[in-house]
């Protein structure tokens, strides 16, 4: 058994399988983009080990889905309690990982993370009350269990994000076989520790570590999955999709995005301003982030000087520093792949308002950028960046507000800031986005569908939407009066 101790943690590098630590002869390294230091050497999975995982989930499967939602929820709870419990150690893990705030991981996301497990454990406890009836009929709407659930997770919040799969697929009654991102795997093997601890069986939560393309791959391509569930990128999405087109496997996806943040003329400015710069968060490295500036022309000049007020406000350095909002980048491969896309816009003729370079502090420190004299069809505005990157583009009337908006392939999330009620009801129906925030960002209700239109994702999530995904529905169309 390999362990490691990350900020003070011990963590297992190994996979967990059917209740136990399996180790693999392949490792790969885990560097933290703090300091771009080594900080673990990870046991890889092929197929082998991939095979054996799901082999455990399908053998735990009907014994947890014999327990329903009522002999569920107890565990589910305890594990929601235990993740709860362990929040300091999750959130410190996460951070010398994956380089996210250590203060946003302590007071978010850890917190959202046990709020994922019991929340769709009370409301599985409500699934099977659907009745649907005619003068002849009763239609008992049913919920059942699906099977086996693959679950593929990106680095850019793990913890979270993972739970926000774990928690519907195992309060379904399914049981999962979870692939963590290889660039920052440590807080899914923490997971596993805190189901074993409270009462989880054998089998029903499994976790191999590895890289994407050959245990990522050997899972999506599986034949004894019963769902896939995905958030990474599109490219790696439309991979996934035909592997599991073969077998018919059904998908759920949440994937990158591009969205725009649209400021009306008659917007509250101050508050505006404080949002866009909000974008630079985590290094912008935030799926949902606004990252493309959409401002009344009316009000371009005082937005931006506010907007510049703000931004000077923001700290970057150390994620593990309170006070720091733009920590690192995760790797020197994608700092290349951000510094790319600055380089190549800003050798096309496009105009750093601010930042455009490395900044001081440290290798994989990007400056928070402002790009002006971008044009819609460019690089630069078309393709997801995830990095410290945004555009600036001005708009003369709502027409060409929502041209713009909706002017490349991705529909995730959009922001509008104005005072009119009516006006941002009307551009937020326009906009093509699977969340649209007025006058705010950010803000998640689990209850509220989530998910991205066009290449952004494939379905919803949270709420019912989540089970409609991991169980079979079932409709039992009883005839009324036959029954003796
Ligand atoms: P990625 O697509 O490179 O990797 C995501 C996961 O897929 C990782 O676990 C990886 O190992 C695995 N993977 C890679 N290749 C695979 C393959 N061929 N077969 C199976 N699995 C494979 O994405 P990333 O760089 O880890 O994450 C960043 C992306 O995720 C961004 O595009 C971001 O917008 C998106 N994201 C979306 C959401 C959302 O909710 N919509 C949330 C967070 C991140």
């Amino acid at each position: 058994m390999s362990r490691v101790k990350v900020a003070g943690v011990e963590v297992s590098t190994d996979h967990f399988i059917d209740g136990a630590r399996v180790e693999s002869k392949r490792k790969f390294p885990n560097c933290s983009p703090i300091n771009n230091k080594h900080i673990a050497d990870v046991s890889a999975a092929g197929a082998e080990e991939v095979d054996a995982a799901v082999a455990a989930a399908r053998r735990a499967f009907p014994a947890w889905a014999a327990l329903g939602p009522e002999g569920r929820h107890p565990l589910l709870s305890r594990f929601a309690r235990a993740i709860q419990d362990h929040a300091r150690d999750i959130a410190a893990v996460e951070t010398e990982d994956n380089g996210s705030l250590l203060v946003g991981n302590v007071a978010r996301m850890v917190p959202r993370a046990a709020l994922n497990i019991q929340f769709f454990a009370d409301r599985a406890l409500k699934l099977n009350d659907g009745k649907i009836e005619s003068p002849e009929v009763v239609n008992h709407v049913r919920f059942d269990p699906a099977g086996v659930g693959a679950l593929i997770t990106p680095w850019n919040g793990p913890f979270m994000l993972t739970t926000w799969k774990v928690g519907p697929c195992l309060g379904a009654g399914d049981t999962a076989v979870v692939k963590p991102p290889e660039w920052a795997p440590l807080t899914c093997s923490l997971m596993a520790d805190l189901a074993a601890e409270a009462g989880i069986p054998p089998g029903v939560l499994n976790i191999v570590q590895g890289i994407g393309e050959e245990a990522g791959a050997a899972l999506a391509s599986h034949p004894d999955i019963d769902r896939l569930s995905f958030t990474g990128s599109t490219d790696t999405a439309k991979l996934i999709g035909a592997s599991c087109a073969r077998s018919l496997t059904p998908v759920s996806f949440e994937l990158g995005g591009k969205s725009p943040l649209i400021i009306c003329a008659d917007a509250d400015l101050d508050a505006a301003a404080q949002t866009a710069a909000g974008q630079y968060f985590n290094a912008g490295q935030v799926c949902l982030a606004g990252t493309r500036l959409l401002v009344d022309a009316k009000v371009a000049d005082e937005f931006q000087a506010k907007f510049r007020t703000a931004v000077s406000q923001v700290t970057v350095g150390d994620p593990r520093d309170k006070n720091t909002r733009v920590g690192p980048l995760i790797t020197p491969q994608h700092y290349k792949r951000v510094e790319g896309f600055v380089e190549r816009a800003l050798k096309s003729g496009v105009k750093p308002v601010w930042g455009g370079h490395r900044h001081s502090a440290g290798e994989l420190y990007f400056e928070p950028t402002l790009l002006d004299g971008v044009a819609q069809e460019q690089e630069i505005v078309q393709r997801e960046v995830f990095g410290p990157v945004l555009t600036w583009q001005t708009f003369r009337d709502e027409e060409e507000a929502i041209k713009l908006a909706n002017g490349t392939t991705y529909g995730l999330a959009a922001v509008i800031f104005s005072k009119s009620e009516e006006r941002a009801m009307r551009l937020a129906k326009q906009v093509v986005a699977g969340t649209v925030w007025v006058n705010c960002f950010f803000v998640r209700e689990l209850a509220a569908p989530f998910g991205g239109s066009r290449n952004s994702g494939i379905g919803r999530e949270g709420g019912n939407w989540s089970f409609d995904f991991y169980c079979d529905v079932k409709n039992i169309a009883a005839m009324k009066g036959s029954f003796a």
